[in-house]
């Protein structure tokens, strides 16, 4: 493979470019020097930065620390079952950093990327790199995703993201409204009301898993039934696989629950999705009890498929006895109208979803709604993504989502470097014949 020459201090032409450090980047930089070739990669902050920087404090990993592996690396730590703080992580990914010796350059922002020549122009706010294939690893979870309705609200209502979002003491005291109900929306509710505010959930579609099953960790079931395995181009709809919101789940010291029935207890006013605006009120959805019952049968299929595997494999005496949980206490008729005017609310956090930041991708691999286009995230001749929803296997997305995926890309990303290395050797052979025949 070529080798890096560099063009002033801190650009230059190298195989491949990979943007972001953080662990999908990283684990890509393990593939690529196991196949020699010679690549940056480019982090606008630091290693990790997104753990550091971009999440609140008391988030710990809803995936147990046995999970947390990556190519050639993985926890060792004493604690497998428990489930790491965001400052933690951050130090497992510096710390893979170091053991892959990836070539960070960090404080380096990637502001533009176009084709260019058969291979891609990656400019940077420190200069100008040219590659023949490049790896977007710059996070699924770069931009919130803020519903319309946020341009309708009263005045006097505070709105911050999940991602601006640290601490409950950063809120005025009063109600607060937090709309969505995946992981993030249910972990962040849970914290407001404990800090003693009262807290109203808007909820949509979601996913509802328990904590434990069977006395192990739900994420050992999604493991060993090969759930996390299956593969994009193996399920029906992979558009609507792809949109499915994170499961209500956290990580807790006490390995905890924590769905819509915890928080119920708790004292939380559980209303349907937040639909619209009208003056004061606050509209919502009566869908809520038919979002419920559809995550109640969803969770009770997922049991009985992991019964179903232990009857198969015959371990069914080997772990705690099948249960089933109780459903959802929701009214049948909950409260569809929120007047801020009566019930005044004091702050509204935005659980909505995130999504990647593309706005400095230039090349064509963009739909409409500024989505990468890709196949299992190949988006074009030497263009790869990483770190997706559901990019190529139903755990893409996850720290441990990135071995298979970055196996699969790297090899594809090597053998388009040598086809076309091939392609211009060919080419310079022709243009050599040519010279000569008409010399
Ligand atoms: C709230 C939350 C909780 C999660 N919990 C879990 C969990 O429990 N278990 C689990 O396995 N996964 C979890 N994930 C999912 C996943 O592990 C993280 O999103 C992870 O950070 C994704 O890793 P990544 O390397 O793909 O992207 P990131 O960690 O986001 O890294 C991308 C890097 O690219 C850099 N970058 C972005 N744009 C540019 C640019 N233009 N130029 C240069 N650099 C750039 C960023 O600074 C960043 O360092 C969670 C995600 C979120 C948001």
């Amino acid at each position: 493979m070529a080798a890096v020459t560099r063009i002033g201090a801190a650009a230059g032409t190298v195989d491949a470019v990979v943007v972001g450090a953080g662990h999908s980047g990283l684990a890509m930089s393990y593939v690529l020097a196991e196949h020699g070739v010679e690549h940056v990669v480019l982090e606008r902050g630091e290693v990790a930065h997104s753990w550091r920087h971009e999440r609140w404090d008391s988030l710990r990993l809803l995936t147990p620390n046995w999970q947390s592996r990556l190519p050639g690396y993985r926890y060792t730590g004493p604690d497998p079952d428990g489930y790491m703080e965001a400052a933690e992580v951050a130090d497992f990914i510096a710390g893979y950093a170091r053991y892959v010796g990836a070539p960070v350059r960090s404080g380096t922002t990637v502001t533009s990327l176009t084709a260019d020549d058969g291979g891609y122009r990656v400019e940077t706010d420190r200069g100008v790199w040219r590659c023949r294939a490049a790896v977007l690893a710059n996070g699924a979870h770069g931009v919130p995703v803020v519903p319309e309705v946020a341009a309708r609200l009263p005045n006097g209502i505070r709105t911050l993201t999940a991602a601006e979002y640290r601490n409950a003491a950063q809120l005025d005291w009063g109600r607060v409204l937090v709309v969505g109900a995946s992981a993030t929306g249910l972990q962040l509710a849970d914290e407001i009301r404990r800090s003693g505010r009262p807290v109203t959930i808007a909820v949509g579609e979601h996913i509802r898993m328990p904590r434990l099953y069977r006395g192990r960790d739900i994420q050992w079931w999604l493991e060993a039934t090969g759930i996390l395995d299956e593969r994009y181009d193996e399920v029906d709809d992979i558009v609507r696989a792809r949109r499915v919101p994170s499961p209500q789940l956290v990580g807790s010291p006490e390995r905890r629950t924590l769905d819509l029935n915890a928080l119920l207890e708790q004292g939380v006013d559980v209303v349907g999705r937040l639909v619209g605006v009208i003056g004061t009120r606050l509209q919502f959805s009566g869908s809520l009890a038919n979002h419920c019952a559809m995550a109640d049968l969803k969770l009770n299929r997922l049991l009985e498929r992991i019964d179903d595997w232990c009857v198969r494999r015959r371990m069914s005496d080997a772990v705690a006895e099948s249960e089933r949980f109780a459903p959802t206490r929701v009214d049948a008729a909950p409260r569809l109208v929120l007047d801020a005017a009566k019930e005044p609310v004091a702050t509204i956090v935005w659980a909505t979803g995130l999504k990647p930041d593309y706005s400095w991708l230039q090349a064509p691999v963009l739909d409409g709604k500024g989505r990468l286009r890709h196949d299992g995230g190949i988006a074009a001749p030497g263009l790869y993504a990483l770190g997706l929803n559901f990019m190529r296997r139903r755990r893409s997305s996850y720290l441990h989502g990135a071995e298979d995926d970055v196996r699969d890309l790297g090899s594809h990303l090597v053998q388009h470097l040598h086809r076309s290395s091939r392609q211009r050797r060919k080419l310079a052979a022709n243009s050599s014949r040519w010279r000569t025949s008409e010399g």
